[in-house]
């Protein structure tokens, strides 16, 4: 399967200069969408993966199959005020902006193993944060996947001693 040529580009989206990775063009196409699911079911697998967790709401997307494939628990990693229970909560940046993300303090139990799946590794502050998030309640985070990595934001420096997997560079 050739995943690159399933994501459209757009320019200047949201901001001048961002070239943005739309991920729709690929998740219309069911035949596409289940090959990427399966590779990231297979990382996940391999991992002895307890939990898969994904960051809102692009990851929720990716991490959220992977968990019905497998027959485990999706644990989702929200903007703030998002969750109803009690949370713990992560400062990160964007390549485009700031903001948190938070997490259900009974969301993982110590010593879970937890992939986490999202879109796309940019400048890494967003995965950053959710494994951030993961390891303050005790969880082992045993691999990350991405559908897209845009190495030239070398985002992988962030990630050193973490397993990571992506299906598309740039
Ligand atoms: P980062 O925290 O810098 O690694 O940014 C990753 C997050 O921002 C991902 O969850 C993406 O959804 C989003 N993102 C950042 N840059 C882009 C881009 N060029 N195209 C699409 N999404 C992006």
């Amino acid at each position: 399967m050739n995943f690159k040529e399933k994501i459209r580009v757009i320019p200047d989206f949201p901001s001048p200069g961002i070239r943005f990775k739309d991920i729709t063009t690929l998740l219309k196409d069911g035949p596409a969408f289940h090959a990427a699911i399966a590779e990231f079911t297979k990382f996940a697998e391999e991992r002895k993966a307890d939990l898969i967790a994904g960051p809102e709401s692009r990851g929720f997307v990716l991490a959220a199959p992977m968990a019905f494939a497998m027959q485990k628990g999706f644990i989702p990693v929200r903007k703030p005020g998002k969750l109803p229970h009690e949370t713990i909560s992560v400062d990160y940046s964007l390549e485009y902006g700031k903001d948190s993300l938070e997490i259900h303090t009974d969301a993982i139990q110590p010593g879970q193993r937890v992939i986490i799946a999202d879109d796309l590794l940019a400048t890494g502050g967003t995965i950053g944060s959710t494994i951030q998030l993961v390891e303050k309640l005790g969880g082992i985070v045993v691999g990350v996947c991405f559908l897209t990595e845009l190495t030239y934001l070398n985002g992988r420096e962030k990630l050193q001693g973490y397993d990571v997997f992506s299906l598309i560079q740039y």
